[in-house]
C-alpha cells in the first residue's frame, strides 16, 4: 500500500499524519513547535515508523517557495527566531529521499477545502485564518496560488474604522489588517482576550468591518468562488453574518458575487483543512510527475 506523509507546520504546533493513497488518515501526532532540533527530532520519530512514498508540507512562514532560489524550502524571516533561515525541506530530504510538496500552511488549507471541504464544488477559493496572525492562501484553477513568493494576505492595508483609536501592532506596517484585526490586536485594543468579549457587539462589528474590507479586496483581485474563514477569532460565529452584510455593503453591487450564505463560510474540514491539503500535496507529487 502506498503511504502518504504530511506535515502541517504551525507556529504553535506541528501536526504530522500518514494516510493511504485515498487520503484516509492512518495515524497522526501533534508536536509542539519549540526549536527545529527538538521538533524535527519528534517529526522523524513519527515518520521513521512508516515507508512513506511522498511528503507534503504546509508551513508557517514566510517561506521560500521559489524553486529557482538558493533558499527554496527554507522558512525565511519568521519572528520565531529559532526557525529563521531553517532549511526545512533539506532537513526532511536528508532523512527521507522521497518527492516533497511544499507550500504555506494557508495555501495547503485552501487546497484541502477545495478538494475535500467547503469548496469541493468549486475550482477556486481563498482560505483566511484569523488567529495569532492573519494569513491567507488561495487555490486558483486547482493550483495553490504562488508567484515570486506566496501571498501575504494578512498584511493588506485597510482603512481605519472611524471609532478605532488603536494604532495597530504589526511590527512592519502598524495598522495593516493583521495589525488591527488579529487575536492579539483585539486583546491589546480592549485589554481582554477575544473569548472574553463574546457579548460585546461593538468589538465584532469593528472586527467584521476590517475582515469585510479585506475580503472585498481579495474578491476584486482574485474573484474566488468561495471564502473560507478559520482560526481562533472566527470561533465568534456571529462574525459570519456581520462580515457577509458588510461585504455586500462595501461591494455596493459593483460586481455580482455568489449567494452570501454559501460564499463566506467556516471550514468544511474544521481543524483538518491544513493537514488534508498537505496530504493532497504529497498525493500530487506521485500523480503529477
Ligand atoms: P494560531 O493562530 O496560533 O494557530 P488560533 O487560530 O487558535 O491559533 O488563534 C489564536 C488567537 O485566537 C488568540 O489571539 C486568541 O485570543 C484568539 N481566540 C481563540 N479563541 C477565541 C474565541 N473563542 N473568541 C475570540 N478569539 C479567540
Ligand atoms: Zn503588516
Amino acid at each position: 500500500m502506498t503511504l502518504l506523509g504530511a506535515i502541517e507546520a504551525g507556529g504553535t504546533k506541528f501536526v504530522c499524519a500518514v494516510s493511504d493513497d485515498q487520503l484516509t488518515i492512518q495515524e497522526r501526532v501533534t508536536i509542539p513547535t519549540t526549536t527545529p532540533e527538538e521538533t524535527m527530532k519528534q517529526v522523524f520519530a513519527f515518520f521513521d515508523r512508516f515507508e512513506i512514498a511522498a511528503i507534503g508540507v504546509g508551513s508557517f512562514g514566510p517561506i521560500d517557495i521559489n524553486t529557482e532560489s538558493p533558499t527554496y524550502g527554507y522558512i525565511t524571516t519568521t519572528p520565531k527566531t529559532a526557525w529563521e533561515n531553517f532549511d526545512f525541506l533539506s532537513s526532511l530530504k536528508t532523512r527521507y529521499d522521497v518527492p516533497m510538496g511544499w507550500t504555506t500552511d494557508v495555501n495547503a488549507a485552501a487546497l484541502g477545502e477545495l478538494e475535500k471541504g467547503a469548496a469541493k464544488e468549486n475550482h477556486s477559493c481563498v482560505y483566511l485564518t484569523v488567529g495569532t496572525g492573519i494569513g491567507g492562501g488561495a487555490v486558483v484553477n486547482g493550483q495553490p496560488l504562488e508567484g515570486f513568493g506566496h501571498p501575504e494576505m494578512g498584511h493588506l492595508l485597510v482603512r481605519t474604522h472611524p471609532d478605532d483609536s488603536f494604532e495597530g501592532l504589526c511590527p512592519y506596517h502598524g495598522n495593516c489588517l493583521e495589525g488591527l484585526a488579529s487575536g492579539p490586536a483585539i486583546e491589546k485594543r480592549y485589554g481582554k482576550k477575544g473569548h472574553e468579549l463574546g457579548d460585546r457587539n461593538d468589538v465584532w462589528e469593528m472586527e467584521a468591518d476590517y475582515l469585510a474590507q479585506a475580503l472585498v479586496s481579495y474578491a476584486l483581485v482574485l474573484s474566488p468562488e468561495k471564502f473560507i474563514l478559520g482560526g481562533g477569532v472566527m470561533k465568534q460565529q456571529q462574525l459570519f453574518p456581520m462580515i457577509r452584510e458588510k461585504f455586500t455593503e462595501k461591494m455596493a453591487g459593483y460586481v455580482a458575487v455568489p449567494e452570501m450564505n454559501s460564499y463566506i463560510v467556516p471550514p468544511g474540514l474544521g481543524d483538518d483543512a491544513g493537514i488534508t491539503g498537505s496530504l493532497i500535496l504529497a498525493q500530487r507529487e506521485l500523480n503529477v510527475k
